[in-house]
């Protein structure tokens, strides 16, 4: 070889090594999400031959009754950011072949698209497509009985407005709150003000429990939940082919969330109870502890209608939602329904939900409200049975099937929760996460034990080679396992996190819940391009402040004591509340925050006076104690500093955790 050729040659192999290093450490669009491999596209298209596409019911179901779709299908708030837009999700309506989501998914993301005012029965409409929930509107005799105003009070007041412009502005005569979560109250200062309930204009109506649950769900751990919801959710996905394609229950949550709430001036305590509401006759079931603590459904014997609440919508509901609640109760949700179908299935032409679309005709809703009681119960007594036959959770999760006559029903199929990650929820709910194994009664966490597996595996590099190969073979819940350990023993190592990325997008494009979906691309998305924080941290309404009790107040503050940095200290505050006229007293001691109500304390390091409304505002981060002690709006006696050391050791929660790395 001349010594040119020799040169030349080594050019293109020093060209070659550094396309080689640029490929292995800044991938081609690292930051986009990868296309649908052939394993993923192989199990997109068995799942067209799986399941019954020609059944079009829904379709007609979803389009019934349409009186006018929603005008731009843009919602703004005052600011004129937007809040919500259903134009992103139109791709899905085409019958271009999409790789990259499961058919049965897109099927229900389709659903999930009509939009607009629809009318259900004779004087019931609903507002479809404005929010993840549904508003309902029954004309009274004067007026409207709202159902459920939605999540934020941008969106039911566009709502409003779209029923306004087609069935006539009339006053709102009632609202209903079906049950305690915020996607059907949180809108209601859209629809009607405090003060006309004040005046007696408005009632609010609800189900027993409803205050105490609708606040007391996300105050302990609302960070927590707060921020695996962008996970649920995925507001923060891109919409499109690779991206957010539905939420299982509707779209998806609105981006900025003003929300509201007002005190309820009517509770609803037992079943049969009746109420005339505008010349509508309203008979209530109480239904506890099923799809949330206090619920309930609702039957309108004259227009022959019946409300379920979340009880029963058009997919597998959750026993425990992955954004993080408590467990729920699968043999009291199934014997509510069968309770509602003994009460109203004779006397009903139509059934309708706080999400997805009617249901009409006595055989067809009989069918459906049967169905989806048995779902239910199928998968509590199941997981019994195999859990009594030693199986653990995982391993009942892998096992269990739904017979034919319910998994072939569209509304049973898994696009909200799972059967599988149902399963786990009745095994929680009776035998808790432990399995009974004595070698999992202690594992090491996370990092510690990565750190090791991939040591004990011959290092990382190792581990990302042959996780490759099973990446290439299409075993992608095995690959995000253990990848997963290459990433939590080193969050500096790019390849992994990238390998991790795809792995997670292929099984979110295979994926028929829509949940499971966005978990999947929110984790890849974070991996790609690090954890966002496009907002800070919004504080909950005032609203929510004032209808809290002092107790969850001073609850929610000892859940912020920063343990350790309280250690040894000991401090003592008495609480005096001028306007509620009530007493506490707050006191630091071995590191535990404990209050008491309606007493002062001889011994107090300092004492507080102030109003209720001022307390709330300084919890809510309105204000600051010192700041309106400078105002004098607040009084004490004894030493202010030991109230401010008290609030130095409460922690910030940070939104933006980290998930997918350490
Ligand atoms: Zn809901």
């Amino acid at each position: 070889m001349n010594k040119r050729k020799s040169l030349w040659l080594l050019q293109v192999l020093f060209l070659a090594l550094i396309a080689l290093v640029v490929m292995v450490h800044v991938p081609a669009q690292a930051a986009e999400p990868g296309a649908a491999t052939e394993a993923t596209r192989q199990s997109n298209v068995a799942v067209l031959h799986d399941l019954p596409f020609s059944d079009k019911q829904d379709f007609a179901d979803a389009a019934r009754g349409l009186v006018a779709p929603a005008p731009a299908a843009v919602i703004r708030n005052p600011e004129g950011l937007i809040v919500w837009d259903m134009n992103p999700y139109q791709f899905l309506n085409g019958d271009a072949s999409l790789e990259t989501i499961n058919p049965s998914l897109r099927r229900q993301a389709t659903l999930n698209n009509f939009h607009g005012l629809f009318k259900v029965a004779d004087r019931i409409y609903q507002v479809r497509g404005y929010d993840l929930a549904n508003m309902g509107i029954v004309v009274g005799d004067t007026g409207y009985i709202v159902i459920d105003p939605l999540t934020s009070v941008d969106t039911s007041r566009a709502a409003l407005e779209l029923v306004y412009a087609h069935l006539g502005k009339k006053p709102i005569m009632a609202v209903i709150h079906s049950h305690s979560h915020a996607d059907h109250w949180a809108g209601i200062k859209g629809v009607v003000s405090a003060e006309d309930v004040k005046g007696g204009k408005v009632k609010i109506i609800a189900p027993a429990g409803f205050m105490e649950e609708a606040i007391s769900e996300n105050i302990y751990a609302g960070n927590a939940m707060i921020r695996r919801s962008q996970y649920m959710y995925g507001p923060f996905l891109q919409r499109g082919p690779r991206g957010q394609v539905d939420a299982g229950l509707g779209k998806s949550v609105p981006l900025t969330l003003s929300t509201s709430l007002i005190h309820p001036t009517d509770t609803v305590v037992k079943t049969g109870q009746e109420m005339i509401v505008d010349g509508t006759k309203i008979a209530f079931q109480m239904t506890p502890g099923t799809e949330a603590p206090s619920n309930m459904n609702f039957h309108f014997p004259q227009l022959r209608a019946l409300f379920m609440a979340d009880n029963c919508v058009a997919t597998l509901h959750n026993l425990l939602t992955p954004r993080g609640a408590q467990v729920r109760n699968a043999k009291t949700w199934s014997g509510f329904i069968h309770e509602a179908i003994d009460r109203f299935g004779e006397t009903s032409d139509v059934v309708f939900a706080g999400h997805t679309w009617p249901r009409w005709g006595k055989e067809n809703i009989i069918n459906y409200l049967r169905k989806q009681a048995d779902v239910y119960k199928y998968i509590h007594d199941q997981t019994l049975r195999l859990a009594n036959h030693g199986y653990t959770m995982t391993e009942i999760a892998e096992e269990l099937r739904l017979p034919d006559t319910l998994a072939r029903e569209w509304f049973n199929r898994g696009y909200y929760a799972t059967v599988g990650w149902n399963a786990k929820a009745v095994y929680q709910h009776y035998l808790g996460w432990y399995d009974g194994n004595p070698a999992n009664f202690n594992p090491l966490p996370s990092v510690e034990a990565s750190r090791k597996y991939v040591e004990f595996m011959g290092g990382a590099d190792q581990v990302l080679t042959k996780a490759k190969a099973s990446f290439d073979k299409g075993e992608y819940r095995w690959v995000a396992q253990v990848v997963n350990h290459v990433v939590f023993a080193d969050p500096e190592n790019q390849a992994a996190q990238l390998l991790q990325a795809d792995t997670l997008e292929q099984l979110g494009y295979q994926s028929e819940s829509a949940v499971f979906r966005n978990f999947y691309l929110f984790g890849a998305q974070e991996l790609r391009q690090g954890v966002k924080k496009p907002f800070a941290k919004i504080p909950p309404a005032l609203d929510v402040y004032q209808a809290l009790t002092l107790d969850m107040i001073f609850d929610s503050m000892a859940v912020r004591l920063n343990g350790p940095r309280a250690a040894g200290k000991s401090i003592t505050i008495n609480w005096h509340f001028t306007d509620t006229n009530e007493l506490y007293v707050l006191s630091l001691e071995n590191s535990v925050l404990n209050h008491t109500a309606g007493k002062q304390a001889k011994n107090a390091d300092c004492s507080v006076k102030l109003s209720r409304e001022l307390f709330n505002k300084v919890i809510n981060g309105q204000t600051t104690f010192l700041a309106r002690i400078l105002l004098r709006q607040i009084s004490y006696e004894g030493s202010i500093g030991k109230l401010s050391e008290l609030m130095s050791m409460l922690d910030e929660f940070d939104l933006w955790f980290n998930i997918v790395t350490p």
